[in-house]
């Protein structure tokens, strides 16, 4: 695969990230994205080039419906910030970060029922605490938001054990992101009975249809998320949102915005609070625009490829 790098700056920082970076690719079935984290190593991407091959030369399985509807993101800003990013977002899902460092409790309860205001009483809020609670916390905490009426909440705490016992102790179901990383992870979940609910990224976990099968081994309501990609990264899972055999919960994939730009003339967007299910065209100008040297991402492509296909790879799903 040849492809064409890409650097677009970030509106607001993501992960310690300022810029998002990766390759874009066009294959026989159309355009693949493969943007891991700086700091990954070969190993690691081997998945995300697994997704970005899939895309690019096979495609994507049939989708079972058209539109995916999507949350808006509510970062740790203040209550009326909050209100208005609600508003402005026509989405009827809200996920509100909370447990932001240098912030206080009162601070997460302010934010939370402002949202709840501006959503009204039949919109969804969930919270987002990126494992930064102990299980007293997670417990006392949860049990204070959800007096705004909580949906879930996702990884209270970092790990999987914590994970269990908090869900244990509160009447909020309880959705794994970050203790979904690699493949036998959405098990271990399952298994510890830690999730209600877990999260799923394409790119991550090698592909559509890989994570359709952890999706099906694991057993729990998925919740497709970006790992904030480009419309190209961001239609593959729409793909995987499309393909679901049930989709009960809004996806966090209505994050082209976080992006100052793009590299299609028609972004994945959301209308009505959903995203379209549909293939993206790369736009030669728009890419031009964001374009950079691909030399040392073709050099992470090939050692990324040159892992996957290594004969004593452990199986995938
Ligand atoms: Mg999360």
């Amino acid at each position: 695969m040849r492809g064409r790098a890409f650097a677009i700056p970030l509106r607001t920082r993501f992960r310690g990230v300022t810029v998002r970076e990766g390759m874009l690719v066009r294959g026989a079935a159309g355009w693949g994205e493969f943007s891991p984290f700086a700091e990954y190593p070969p190993a690691e991407c081997a998945r995300w080039w697994a997704a970005c091959h899939e895309a690019a030369e096979v495609g994507w399985p049939e989708p079972v419906r058209d539109r995916v509807p999507v949350n808006a993101t509510v970062p740790a800003v203040g209550p009326e910030e909050a209100a208005r990013l609600v508003a402005a977002s026509g989405c009827a899902t809200a996920k509100v970060k909370v447990a932001e460092r240098g912030q206080t409790e009162a601070d997460d309860l302010a934010r939370v029922e402002a949202v709840r205001d501006a959503i009204g009483p039949s919109g969804k809020v969930r919270i987002d605490v990126n494992g930064a609670w102990d299980v007293d916390t997670a417990v006392r905490m949860i049990r204070a938001l959800d007096r705004f009426g909580l949906e879930y909440v996702e990884q209270p705490c970092a790990t999987v054990e914590e994970l269990a016992l908090v869900r244990r102790r509160v009447a909020v179901p309880v959705a794994a992101d970050e203790s979904i990383r690699r493949a036998e992870d959405p098990l271990r979940v399952r298994d510890a009975e830690a999730a209600d609910v877990v999260v799923l990224k394409v790119q991550p976990l090698g592909g559509v249809r890989a994570a359709l099968r952890l999706a099906e081994a694991c057993g729990l309501p998925v919740v497709v998320s970006s790992a904030v990609e480009t419309s190209v990264g961001l239609a593959a899972g729409v793909a995987l949102a499309a393909a679901l055999p049930e989709l009960p919960y809004a996806c966090g994939l209505a994050t082209m915005r976080l992006l100052e730009a793009d590299v299609s003339a028609d972004p994945l967007l959301p209308l009505d609070g959903a995203l379209p299910v549909r293939r993206v065209e790369v736009d030669e100008e728009r890419l031009s625009a964001v374009e950079v040297d691909a030399a040392a991402w073709r050099d992470r492509m090939a050692a990324a490829r040159a892992e996957w296909e290594r004969p004593d790879r452990p199986p995938w799903p």
